[in-house]
């Protein structure tokens, strides 16, 4: 290891900067102390952030929310379904997501995932019948086959919810994740794309869908009327449903907002690179990175891998020990103590069957933060890292 590498590495934990456009309107809300989205009559920054999401994303409707897990508890809550109803996730997600759907009285099931970090289709085919929703969790941004998982849950009325939280700016055959199933969800906390520390955002083009989150997410006596669009609705639902106080509040907004127009940019420089890291580790014969199903357009601000062919638990370990000596984090997911994206750690479900494609990916899938402002140097650096982390251990 050159003698300097420590220092050479870059850091991948910091989030990005907030851009100064965030400030003025921060000072200006610490000055009024308005920070509680209801309070003035229009032109709330969490009001124009709402507006100005559902016209990025091409969606009818948009309700932020105090996190992804909230958007998720909420568009579980107004689907209206049965308690203990079956809600299908991939076993390969964030524990957020099963604890949505406990938390939401509904029973997870949990679907196979292969070594592409992808919805197992023919496992997926069978838990389907008998179950009231779906749950696509994109995780680390991998988006399944939606053209499949939309045919048989249309044919079968199952409503789909995106677990978009990791996803913003994928696109499928062209169309923004998020706005392919009944609802998508979104999350700004600071490992995400956009930054805001915590938040969240629910998009739908479903007016009734809407004004039930909407009431839910704590829009209490006629707060409902500062939400456009859909006034005929609340008409049904205010004072009928739970009020979850799930609410964003502005200084959440201001720091969102001037961070929208640069999705596009970070998406382009994710994108790049992580294919420029991709490259680099798929020519390692002991590393592979999986493709992206043709239609998806990726998004990425972390890299995914797997160790191929023959590696025991002790090498997969090694493997992390010398990476960490050149400086770079690599987190074999299912290796690494209590991970909260590895399912038997999500002991609050009580026993599960066990999921063994999903259990075989987790224990030699690799996990790397390639944050959008690492420069082509800093990337290069992440790539010989992890090549000779895994050639140190292999060619012994
Ligand atoms: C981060 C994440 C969540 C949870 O988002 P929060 O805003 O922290 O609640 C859920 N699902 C996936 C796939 C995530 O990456």
């Amino acid at each position: 290891m050159a003698p300097d590498g420590q220092t050479l590495a870059p850091n991948v934990y910091d989030a990005e900067p907030i851009p100064p456009a965030a400030r003025e309107a921060i000072e200006a809300l610490l000055t009024s102390g308005d920070l509680f989205r209801y309070t003035a009559a229009e032109g709330a920054p969490v009001a124009l952030l709402e507006a100005e999401f559902a016209e990025l994303m091409g969606a009818r409707y948009a309700l932020a929310v105090a996190s992804c897990s909230a958007a998720l508890f909420l568009s579980l809550k107004a689907l209206d379904l049965p308690r203990g109803a079956r809600v299908l996730i991939p076993a390969f997600t964030f524990a957020a997501v099963p604890s949505a759907v406990v938390h939401a009285d509904c029973e997870p099931v949990l679907v196979e995932v292969g070594d592409n970090y992808r919805v197992d289709m023919a496992d997926f085919e069978a838990k389907l019948d008998g179950a009231h929703a779906v749950i696509i969790s994109h995780m680390r941004g991998h988006t399944s086959d939606m053209d499949a998982i939309m045919e048989l849950c249309d044919a079968r009325d199952i409503p789909v919810i995106e677990d978009a939280a990791h996803s913003l700016g994928t696109t499928w055959h062209g169309r923004k994740i998020g706005t392919i199933g009944k609802i998508g969800c979104f999350s700004f906390q600071s490992y995400k794309l956009v930054n805001a520390g915590e938040g969240g955002m629910l998009i739908t083009d479903d007016p009734e869908l809407a004004a039930r989150c909407v009431i839910m997410s704590g829009a209490y006596e006629t707060n409902w009327k500062k939400h456009p669009g859909m006034q005929n609705s609340y008409m049904l639902w205010q004072n009928k449903l739970p009020l979850y106080n799930m609410r964003m509040q502005n200084l959440s907004a201001a720091v969102i907002r001037p961070q929208l127009p640069e999705v596009a940019n970070r998406v382009a420089k994710g994108r790049a690179g992580h294919d420029r890291v991709a490259d680099r580790l798929n020519e390692s014969p002991w590393l592979a990175v999986p493709a992206a199903l043709p239609p998806e357009d990726r998004a990425p601000d972390s890299i995914q891998f797997n160790l191929t062919g023959e590696w025991t638990d002790a090498e997969a370990l090694r493997f992390q020990t010398e990476a960490k000596k050149r400086g770079i984090g690599v987190q074999v997911f299912g290796l690494s103590e209590g991970n909260a994206r590895a399912f038997w750690n999500w002991e609050f479900l009580g026993p599960q069957p066990d999921l063994p494609r999903t259990r075989a990916m987790l224990m030699r899938a690799c996990d790397v933060r390639l944050p959008t402002r690492l420069t082509e140097a800093e990337l290069d650096y992440i790539a010989n890292a992890v090549t000779s982390a895994a050639e140190a251990v292999k060619a012994a």
